[in-house]
Order: C-alpha cells, then structure tokens, then sequence
C-alpha cells in the first residue's frame, strides 16, 4: 500500500473516441487483475478515509483496496457488497469525481486512487468466478412485501428483504428491470447485461417480479389498484422514481421535431434491445442538426446518443457556465471528445418552424450571484438573440414527480412541498401505515447511489415493523388463548 509516490494513477483506457461514436458498447475498458492491484496499491489507508465518508453508502473503501491489492479478492468482494447491493453497477456510473474520488486525499497532488474502477473490477471478478450466489434465507417468514418499482430503489430493497427471509414481490409497468439503469442510461454507460444479471440472481433468490403490471386506478388487465395491492401484502414499498417532464413555456415548445430527453433515450434504449441500432424516425438523429437544451446528466447522454446515431452535428444549449453545470464533468469531457459542441451561456427564446422545427432563437445569459443551490443566477442580456439550425430539439430539463395521491386515489398519501412522498427521515415510513418509500420519488431525480442507499435502509425499518406487528399478533394470540 501507499505507493500513490511512485505509481501514477491509471483510469480504466478509454476507447479512442473515433472507434466509441461508431457504436454503443461501454467505452471503458475493465482493468487487468496486475492493473486492479497496482492501482489498489496507491491506497494510503487513511485514519479518517474522507473516500469513504463521501460515499453515500460509506463503503468500506481503504479496506477493500487493500484486499485487493494483496490478491485476496474473494475477502474483497464479501466485503465490498456487504454495504453496497450492486457496486459493479455504481462502479461504473457514479460521478465518482463528486463522491469517492473527489475526496480522496491524495487527489490534490497525486491525482485519487482509481476507487470505482476497482469496485466494479471485484464484483465483476466474483460474478466470474461464481462468488456471488443466489440468497438463501436462515428462516422463511409468511409475511409478504410488495415492492413498486424494479429500479436500483427497489431492488436493494428486495434483496436485504429476501435476506430476512420475507416473500418479496416486485411490480413494474416495464417488461425487465432496473428502471432507468435499463432504460434511461444509454449502453455506453452501462451495458443491459450488467442489470440483466442482477434481475437473474434477484429470481434465483426467490424474488418475484410481475413486470408490465402498472399500479394505477385505471381499470386494465395491466393495472392493479394502490387499494388492491396493500391487501396483498403485509407492508408496501414505493420505488417508483420521477418521470413527469419538466417543460419551457417559449413559443414552439410542441412543433414536430421537439422532443423529451427520456422519450429519445427510453426510443434509443428500446431499439438497441432489440437488436436494432434505428428507433423510431421520430427519435432518430441521423442526418440531423442536433440541439440538445439543458446541462445536466441527461442531458450529455442525449447529447452522446446523437452522436452515435449519426447527427449531422450536434450542439449543446446551456444556460449557465461550464463550472456551474449540474452534470459530471468527466460525462462532459466525453461529449467533448466525441464531437459535441457546447454553447454555453445561452438561453431559448423560440424553437421555429411551421409544423416542424428548423431553428431555435437563443438568447446570451449573464451570470449573478449564487443561488441557494450554489450555482450562479441567470440573467438574459438584452439584444444578444441569435438563431441556431435545427432539426431536433432534445429538452433535457429534469423531471418531476408524479401526482401518485391523485393517480392512486390516495389523498391520505402525504407529499411535500415540491410534490415528492414526504416519510419520516428516520423510518421511511410515509403518512399510511405499513407504506415505505425511497429513492427518487422521495428526493426528487438524484443518482443511483442514493436510490441503493435508500432502498437498504427502508428495508432494515420494514423489517423492525413488520417483526413488531408479528410480536404483537402472537402476544394477543397468547392472551386471547390464556383468557379462554
Ligand atoms: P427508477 O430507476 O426511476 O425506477 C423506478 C421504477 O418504477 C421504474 O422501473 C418504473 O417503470 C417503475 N414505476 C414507476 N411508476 C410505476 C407504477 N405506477 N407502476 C409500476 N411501476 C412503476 N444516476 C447516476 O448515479 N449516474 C448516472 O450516470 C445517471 N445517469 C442518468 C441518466 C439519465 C438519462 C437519467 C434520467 C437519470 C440518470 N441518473 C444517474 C439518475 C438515476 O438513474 C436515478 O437517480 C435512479 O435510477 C433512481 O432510482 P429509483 O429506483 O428511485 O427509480
Ligand atoms: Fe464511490 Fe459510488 Fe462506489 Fe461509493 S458507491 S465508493 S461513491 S463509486
Ligand atoms: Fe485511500 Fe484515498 Fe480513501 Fe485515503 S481517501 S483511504 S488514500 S482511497
């Protein structure tokens, strides 16, 4: 350990960006068992490891690299997914240069330790070598969980909950799993084998999904009621994430040819499962002058996506500065590599056309004093309009919750301020008995690791529930019996 003096820090290669913009494979390379170990190496085992005080699911960090640096992976891997459900998947999407690697301490001078990297090295290694086995529980327990949503929330819900031995069964509109780790992040991020596996080992251990089932009030042979469902289980988890569109109200929001970021990438994601690299001419750029509008996560994988189909060019609208970006700086990188072109500071006024779009009006910003947020005040500059050609328009804006209380017909299900589910911080419990929730629907659209974390902790406090509600139904079983 400690070698960060004498060895330099390696990122997983990079594929050239002439050869990734020509496919949608993952456009990093694994490391080597040698690389894995001698990036490990460069570990400082720090008292105070502010690696893993940043990570959300405070991994045990310095340990797992230092296992690995002395080959003794299987240690490493039992290790590493002792507090982290699905790290080759966080290994590989998390912004570590916000998180983990921003904070390691030798960052400043020596550039951090390779900490995603690794993770996901050790437990694609244990998927390998057959390490990672199905869950057996000590103990079945009779009582159920129904869990809405079979994204990151939901599943590492599942999988503590199967481990306390509870019949678990997750319900989703989609027709495979993972949520937006399947059908929002592009492959080039994240390769569909990668979540596939996972579904897979959630079904050996017992878990039961019923995909293509929505949780709605709308009467369907897809559908089931909110009011139903609670009758089938002991306890409720809702994992359902953010899905309603955030909008601009500028002339010609609605022209043919103005899109929404998810419907372009869930099109892209579709058609690449199913063996074909065209969706929909609606959602296809090829040949076509590209505008993505936004700056944040979303918006780089529109942008990369364009790219790969083909776009004439593609160009990126953002109204704030590069410093002041929501989005990964190394996602924004990437983008610059592949051939996207940034417009920063600039706003849209108008997306013109008759029927369909063929420019956008923009105007330049100013930037202010920072906001609550951090990020620095907008102002639009005054005579400093200019058009930009379009063909496509990807709005890339973020996205809201949706009304579940009037969709579900649940005006008891409380939200807060901002339209999220509004639970008890400590036990996750929302404002109906025996209802849990995690993940984007209670923090609004926020990263995976979150979700993970979320969904772990909100099944350590269903199971205090429900074994309190089996205490007590066996103690008034009791009394009832001694009284007869
Ligand atoms: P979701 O992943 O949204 O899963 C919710 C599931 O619930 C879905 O499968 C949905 O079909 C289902 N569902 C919803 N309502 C119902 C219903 N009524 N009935 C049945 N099923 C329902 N985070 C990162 O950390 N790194 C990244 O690189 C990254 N990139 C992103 C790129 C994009 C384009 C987007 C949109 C997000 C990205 N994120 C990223 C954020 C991350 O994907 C989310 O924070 C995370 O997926 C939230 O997990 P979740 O389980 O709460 O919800
Ligand atoms: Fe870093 Fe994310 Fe892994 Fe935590 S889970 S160690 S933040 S990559
Ligand atoms: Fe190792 Fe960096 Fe974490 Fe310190 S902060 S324990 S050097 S990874």
């Amino acid at each position: 350990m400690l070698k960060f003096i004498a060895v330099e820090q390696h990122q997983p290669d990079k594929r050239p960006a002439s050869q990734r913009k020509l496919d949608f494979a993952e456009i990093y390379r694994r490391f080597s068992l040698d690389r894995a170990q001698e990036q490990a190496s460069r570990c400082s085992q720090c008292g105070v490891p502010f690696c893993s005080v940043n990570c959300p699911l405070q991994n045990y960090i310095p340990d797992w690299l230092k296992l690995t640096a002395e080959d003794r992976l299987e240690e490493a891997y039992n290790l590493s997914s002792s507090t982290n459900s699905f790290p080759e998947i966080c290994g590989r999407i998390c912004p570590q240069d916000r998180l983990c690697e921003g904070n390691c301490v030798i960052e400043a001078d020596f550039h951090s330790v390779t900490i995603g990297a690794v993770e996901s090295f050790i437990t694609d290694t244990a998927f390998e070598k057959g390490w990672v086995q199905p869950i057996v529980p000590i103990i079945e327990k009779k009582q159920s969980i129904g869990i809405i949503g079979s994204g990151p929330c939901g599943m590492a819900a599942a999988g503590i909950l199967r481990q306390k031995g509870y019949q678990v069964h997750i319900y989703d509109r989609y027709d495979r799993a993972g949520g937006l780790l399947t059908y929002g992040i592009p492959t080039f991020k994240l390769e569909k084998e990668t979540i596939a596996r996972r579904q897979e080992w959630l079904e050996k251990s017992g878990i039961i999904f019923h995909f293509g089932i929505s949780i709605s009030d709308q009467d369907s042979k897809h559908t089931l009621s909110f009011a139903n469902l609670r009758k089938l289980h002991d306890a409720i988890f809702l994992a359902t994430g953010v899905y309603k569109k955030k909008d601009v109200t500028v002339p010609g929001t609605n022209l043919n040819g103005v899109i929404q970021a998810l419907d372009y990438l869930v099109a892209s994601n579709k058609a690449i499962q199913s063996g074909n690299s065209s969706p929909d001419p609606m959602f296809n750029a090829k040949d076509k002058d590209i505008i993505v509008v936004g700056g944040g996560d979303t918006a780089m994988d529109c942008l990369r996506t364009a790219i790969r189909q083909g776009a004439k060019s593609v160009k990126c609208l953002y109204r704030r500065d590069k410093y002041n970006m929501p989005g990964s700086m190394r996602e924004v990188k990437n983008a610059e590599e592949e051939g996207v072109e940034f417009i920063w500071q600039a706003a849209p006024e108008a997306f013109i056309g008759t029927e369909k779009v063929n420019s956008i009006l923009a105007i330049r910003t100013e930037l202010g004093l920072p906001d609550a947020s951090g990020r620095q005040t907008v102002k639009l500059l005054s005579d400093s309009l200019f058009t930009l050609p379009a063909d496509m328009v990807i709005k890339a804006f973020g996205f809201d919750p949706e009304p579940l209380p009037q969709l579900w017909n649940e005006p008891s299900l409380k939200l807060s301020p901002s339209g999220t589910i509004k639970i008890d911080k400590k036990t996750f419990s929302t404002s109906l008995d025996g209802v849990y929730a995690g993940g984007d629907i209670v923090r609004g659209a926020s990263l995976v690791v979150w979700a993970i974390r979320d969904g772990r902790e909100a099944a350590h406090q269903i199971d205090r529930y429900l074994s309190q509600k089996e205490k007590h139904s066996v103690e008034e079983k009791n009394t009832k019996e001694k009284v007869v």
